[in-house]
């Protein structure tokens, strides 16, 4: 049972004084005992927890948590969850007098067990990380000594890189035999193309920490080194090799080295050294490295930590862009959704500009809706504190938020968006992550860089009673606002709900988050591939209906033209357009709700095997009705019926999702086996070398999603298991007429 020591109020930190920061690491690197260690030396919790025991305090959802207890043998009964009330995907803790926000980024999920192989995980695995990613000002990366970078790491990093993230790299795991400090940083500047600078090296068992001059036994606490002794040796070396790969990137520093001071490290102030790895850490030019073993010695991840506080940037450092365009009015980012049973929603927010107040409204750019009054707080821990307010540069964690979803921009007020939309427009250059948004209800400004990439598998899922059907309505439309990745449809032909989802190991997080947190153990279809229809050619249609039931001398009636345009992008259907000539009056916002229900309804269920119909514009073109006073279900039902009249006749093609794989081989390796085995899978090969190196070749190519099961089995199998594999989502092509054929007729068998 974890209790907390220091019950501290929120106190504000200058921007600079704070760090956002998240880490990574493919699993069992040693994610969770780093950050529990971390935590523990700041003094925000009172022992360490321990992951084999389920005692820690950062495994952020249970189902981490119960991982360790299930390793741990005997020790599930440890377990005890009854003092969480939250689960926080953010905790904070002070360090030299700077405050880290240290923001839960999944770093892995565990998928063994799991009969998918590491390509669907790898797919759902994107979205959640870019969301959390987004956010942040620097990461740690920690990295198993005895097996050095590992895919998931690999994958996480190509994300992080778009959003060009300083970053640390920590060595776990020294004690372990197999463990080899040299070749894992070598893998750190292979794999990821980082340049790694080490700034803490091993010596003996132990570590030596170059920039504060001491060493750290095995089991001991650091103590300094002394002049003339071994330990000394050994750290003018290191210090040597520091000095000579900072020259590397630096013209001005190997000018001081060599020149100034006949390249003798001793003679080199390590102020300066900080000064200059300050610099090239936050240009991403380098990344500091250190190492030890966080369960066998927790004062080694202490470097880390100072690292953290002085190469890392400030909030203020990378946001002065975003500063350009909104001042001092509020702006931010909702970057994760939960749903807590005492405080009800609760929304993640990194504030970017601007003070988030308590008690106040905010205006949602992404929807354009008001919102609020909202409720602030901080995270701490497992706890939230109420504030006043959270400033620029923090993370708030807000209850109030009723439509929002995660992804969302929020400001403060209709006008300050519209504000922001001018000064970005009036701006001679982009600004990178920030896009402005027009539509009929206004003009504002997002945060891009969270994409919901398009859910490629769908199954049926059905509550386990029909008494706990609207239970069940609750808990999925809740989910789909903490994870937009997931989309929920109704099957027309089968009356069946649908669940879209990234894949095998997202659908088993909804149905154990289901199981959880609402206590519905439901029903789950086989998984499926989430083909698409799509128009192939523009057409205009007309359909009317009237109130057949009305008692009414002259019956309400509405009659619709509509003109569907195949659209380059191959996007769901998201809202109608208007082209009504001047003199129509403009068609009212409820109408337009309704018909847009009514045009998503029928696109949920195209004409060739009711798959959902894809990249699609609907434009009105003309809207006739009987009256002032029109039932909306009226209009909705005159949408529908339009649409699913003109799909019906229009030519319609069949599309499958296609994704982008990358196959690291050792040189070593023979990669025709592998070659033959994607060609039989309808690979087209992309010529890329830009990855490979002497030690590893990488092969590219795209497929169909359905051709890729087993793939990274059999490529583990073709590879005596140094293969790695990393896929993502790509697009969209066109499905060949023999495989339609056959698919459509599996369609057409049921599920
Ligand atoms: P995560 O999956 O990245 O969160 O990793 P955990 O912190 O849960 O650790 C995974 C496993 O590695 C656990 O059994 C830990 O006890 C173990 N572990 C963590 N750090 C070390 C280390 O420095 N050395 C060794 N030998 N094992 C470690
Ligand atoms: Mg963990």
């Amino acid at each position: 049972m974890i209790r907390l020591i220091s019950r501290r109020f929120y106190s504000s930190h200058p921007q600079s004084k704070l760090r956002n920061i998240g880490v990574i690491a493919h699993v069992d690197a040693g994610k969770t005992t780093v950050t529990e260690r971390f935590l523990y030396l700041a003094g925000a919790i009172q022992n360490p927890g321990h992951v084999d025991k389920g005692t820690t305090v950062t495994d952020f959802l249970d189902i981490e948590r119960e991982r360790g207890s299930w390793k741990g043998g005997g020790a599930s009964n440890q377990r005890s969850f009854s003092g969480i009330t939250v689960q926080s995907a953010a905790v904070n803790l002070d360090w030299n007098g700077h405050r880290i926000n240290l923001i839960d980024t999944p770093g892995h999920v565990d998928f063994r067990g799991l009969s998918s192989g590491a390509h669907l995980h790898h797919h759902f695995f994107k979205v959640e990380v870019e969301r959390c990613v987004r956010v942040l000002d620097g990461i740690v990366v920690v990295i198993d000594g005895s097996a050095g970078v590992q895919p998931q790491t690999l994958t996480v990093w190509d994300q992080s890189s778009k959003f060009k993230l300083p970053a640390h790299f920590f060595i776990n795991k020294l004690d372990k035999k197999e463990a080899n400090f040299e070749r894992s940083v070598d893998s750190i500047e292979q794999k990821l193309g980082v340049k790694a600078v080490k700034t803490v090296v091993p010596l003996d068992d132990g570590v030596l920490d170059v920039l504060k001059g001491r060493h750290l036994k095995m089991d001991g606490e650091w103590s300094h080194v002394a002049t003339g002794t071994r330990e000394y040796d050994a750290l003018l070396e290191a210090k040597s090799d520091l000095c000579y790969s900072i020259s590397d990137h630096s013209q001005n520093f190997m000018t001081m080295f060599l020149d100034e001071n006949e390249g003798d490290p001793e003679k080199m102030s390590v102020e300066k050294i900080k000064e200059v790895l300050r610099e090239l850490t936050i240009s991403s030019k380098i990344a500091t490295v250190s190492c030890g073993s966080a369960i066998r010695n927790l004062h080694c991840v202490q470097p880390i930590l100072n690292s953290v506080v002085d190469f890392f940037p400030s909030p203020d450092l990378r946001n002065h862009e975003f500063q350009q365009v909104f001042h001092d009015d509020l702006s931010g980012l909702v970057f994760k959704i939960t749903h807590d049973k005492r405080r009800g929603q609760l929304s993640y927010i990194r504030i970017y500009t601007g003070r988030l107040q308590n008690n106040s409204n905010v205006f949602n750019t992404s929807q354009m809706t008001s919102e609020g009054p909202l409720k602030v707080f901080t995270p701490y821990a497992d706890e939230l504190k109420s504030v006043d307010h959270v400033d620029q540069g923090n993370i708030a964690v807000v209850s109030g938020l009723e439509n929002t979803v995660t992804g969302d921009t929020v400001m403060g007020s209709a006008a300050s968006a519209d504000r922001a939309f001018e000064t970005l427009k009036s701006l001679d250059h982009s600004v990178d992550l920030l896009q402005t948004k027009t539509s009929h209800e206004g003009r504002s400004v997002v945060f891009s860089g969270i994409e919901s990439p398009d859910a490629v598998f769908f199954c049926c899922i059905e509550p386990p009673s029909n008494r706990q059907q609207q239970q069940f309505n609750r808990a999925l439309e809740e989910l789909t606002q903490e994870d937009p990745s997931m989309k929920i449809r109704f099957d027309r032909d089968t009356g069946q709900t649908i669940v879209e989802t990234q894949g095998e190991l997202h659908l088993e997080a909804i149905k154990d988050r289901l199981k959880r947190n609402y206590k519905l153990d439901v029903f789950i279809g086989k998984l499926q591939v989430a083909y698409r229809e799509m128009l192939t050619e523009e057409l205009t249609h007309e359909a009317r209906v009237e109130d057949g039931l009305s008692e009414k001398k002259r019956p309400e009636f509405v009659q619709l033209t509509l003109r569907l345009e195949p659209t380059k992008t191959h996007v769901p259907f998201k809202k109608i357009e208007l082209d009504l000539p001047q003199t129509a009056k403009p068609t009212r916002l409820d109408w337009q709700k309704a018909i847009n229900e009514g045009c998503s309804n029928a696109l949920q269920n195209g004409p060739l095997a009711s798959y959902p119909v894809h990249a699609v514009r609907v434009v009105i073109t003309e809207c006739i009705v009987s009256g002032g006073k029109i039932n909306p279900a009226l209009l909705s039902a005159c949408a529908q019926k339009c649409v699913t009249e003109a799909l019906a006749k229009g030519e319609m093609v069949l599309t499958e999702p296609v994704m982008s794989i990358q196959i690291d081989v050792r040189s070593d390796e023979p990669t025709q086996p592998i070659l033959n085995e994607l060609t039989r899978r309808r690979a087209q090969f992309e010529h890329s070398d830009a990855h490979s190196s002497t030690e590893y070749r990488r092969i590219s190519a795209t497929l169909p999603l359905s051709e890729t099961e087993n793939l990274s089995k059999t490529v583990r199998t073709l590879t005596s298991g140094f293969g790695d594999i990393s896929v993502q989502f790509s697009g969209y092509q066109h499905v060949p007429d023999h495989e339609k054929n056959s698919i459509l007729q599996r369609r057409m068998g049921g599920f």
